[in-house]
C-alpha cells in the first residue's frame, strides 16, 4: 500500500465540485485516510509550493491557493502516487488525457482543480505538512 497527498484546490471547492471529484477518486479505488478543510495563507501556500519559488507563475499560484478553502486528502492504494497522477491528468487541462479530472473540470493551467504528489518521497513530506499521524485513519 502507498499513500499520496491530494488537494482539492480553491477552484474545486468554490465551484461546488468536491463531491464529483471525490466520487471519481473513490471509484478509482483510492481509500481516504485523512481529509480536512484548510484556508491557506500567502505564507503557508508559499511554503507548500516552495520548490516553484523561482518560477514566473509562483506569485499568482500562491494568490490562487490562498483565495478560498482547500481540502487536503490523504489517499491510500497500491501505486497511489502514479495512479493518482494518471487520474488527474496533465498540469495543463488542454494537454490532459480524455476522462481525467483536469480534462473534464479544470479551467486553466493554474486553476486545475487538484494537486497530486509527484513521488512517494514528496508524498510523505506533503502529508506531514497537513496531517499528524493520529489524523490518519485506515478503513478496511
Ligand atoms: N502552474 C501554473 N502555471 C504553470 C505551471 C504550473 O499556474 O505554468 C500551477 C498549477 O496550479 C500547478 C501548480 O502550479 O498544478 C504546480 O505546478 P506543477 O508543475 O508541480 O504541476 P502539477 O504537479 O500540479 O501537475
Ligand atoms: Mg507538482
Amino acid at each position: 500500500m502507498e499513500r499520496t497527498l491530494a488537494i482539492l484546490k480553491p477552484d474545486c471547492t468554490s465551484r461546488g465540485l468536491m463531491g464529483k471529484v471525490i466520487d471519481r477518486i473513490e471509484k478509482a479505488g483510492f481509500r481516504i485516510v485523512g481529509m480536512k478543510n484548510v484556508r491557506l495563507t500567502a505564507v503557508t501556500a508559499g511554503e507548500f509550493y516552495a520548490v516553484h519559488r523561482e518560477r514566473p507563475f509562483y506569485g499568482e499560484l500562491v494568490e490562487f491557493m490562498s483565495s478560498a478553502k482547500a481540502v487536503p486528502i490523504v489517499l491510500e492504494k497500491d501505486n497511489a502516487v502514479a495512479d493518482f497522477r494518471k487520474l488527474i491528468g496533465a498540469t495543463d487541462p488542454a494537454e490532459a488525457d480524455a476522462g481525467t479530472i483536469r480534462k473534464d473540470f479544470a479551467e486553466s493551467k493554474q486553476n486545475n482543480m487538484v494537486h497530486g504528489s509527484d513521488s512517494p518521497e514528496n508524498a510523505k513530506i506533503e502529508i506531514g505538512f497537513f496531517f499528524s499521524d493520529r489524523e490518519l485513519v485506515e478503513n478496511s
